[in-house]
């Protein structure tokens, strides 16, 4: 098969992938998830936030049997595109397939088209327009693989979105008191209970994008750097302590999980950046292979 022929056909097999992801994300959360949703509904105390758990379970059930979507709310689609060396597609045609395959899940499912000129308000297509899709790219040296995770964005969550740039001498308690205050003003704003992605470090775009990678992890998953996970126990309680609970009617549970990202940083710079992600913590993930096989993972 000559080179264009390998690169069509890879393209497209992107392009399915993206279109699948993309609807199978908004209609069958993750296990995990599920999982959490299930054990909050079992800790919370409060009669308000009882009922609104339980109607979230039945929610997600009732998704599953109708296949249909968890949330009328398709968000933006925001990629995570991670790239072997030797994958035989150019990051440009990578970005192209994805842009095709988010058109077109909107169009034959079809999904609701959130994309609007940020000055006019004019819809700009089917949920694409300039620089829309989001795709986030990191690039593995020795392999010849690609993964697409697909994390819709509904606005409820992504609206309660903040960054501030402490001094260092701010320390620990600064990043702290930063997430606790952020959360408790969006009190039910983001449809709690839902994942807090802290991104800490690097630069001020850099923490928010850290913030994004931190709410697209599966539920619960620790930071590796002991430190940093210590700081996501700490935050995990805290936050749960606001009372904000289920939907902001008060309870025990606030938050499912907090979730932290860093980077190491300047000596004066204390960036920390907080992303809001829903109980509808929608994801899901698709291997592609230098043959266009494609595998797909709910779970990763
Ligand atoms: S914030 Fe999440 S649950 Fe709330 S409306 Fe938006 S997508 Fe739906």
């Amino acid at each position: 098969m000559s080179a264009t022929a390998t690169s069509n056909r890879l393209q497209e097999a992107v392009l399915e992938a993206a279109a699948y992801l993309y609807v199978w994300a908004l209609k069958d959360i993750p296990q995990d998830l599920r999982d959490a949703l299930a054990d909050a509904a079992e800790r919370e105390t409060s009669v308000a936030g009882q009922r609104v758990l339980s109607t979230i379970l039945k929610n997600v059930q009732v998704a599953e049997d109708e296949s249909n979507l968890v949330c009328q709310d398709t968000g933006i689609a925001v990629y995570t595109c991670r790239v072997g060396e030797h994958f035989p597609l150019h990051p440009a045609r990578i970005y192209e397939a994805l842009r095709d395959g988010t058109a077109r899940a909107t169009l034959e499912h079809p999904l609701r088209s959130n994309a609007v000129h940020t000055i006019t308000r004019e819809n700009t297509g089917p949920n694409i327009g300039h620089r829309l899709p989001i795709v986030h790219w990191e690039f593995v040296p020795d392999w010849g693989g690609l993964d697409v995770k697909c994390v819709p964005k509904g606005s409820g969550s992504e609206n309660m979105s903040f960054l501030k740039m402490c001094i260092p001498a701010d320390g620990v308690k600064g990043i702290k008191q930063f997430v606790l205050e952020s959360i408790v003003g969006a009190g039910g704003k983001p449809c709690p209970p839902g994942i807090v992605g802290v991104g800490i470090g690097g630069s001020a775009d850099y923490a928010m994008y850290l913030a994004k990678e931190a709410i697209a992890r599966p539920v619960g998953t620790r930071n590796p750097d002991p430190e940093v996970g210590k700081l996501e126990e700490e935050l995990f309680t805290l936050l749960n302590e606001t009372g904000i609970g289920p939907m902001g009617l008060g309870g025990d549970v606030t938050v499912l999980q907090c979730h932290v990202e860093h980077a190491d940083t300047h000596m004066t710079l204390n960036p920390v950046a907080v992303n809001y992600q829903c109980w509808a913590a929608r994801r899901a993930s698709a291997h592609v292979a230098a043959d266009g096989t494609i595998e797909f993972d709910r779970e990763a």
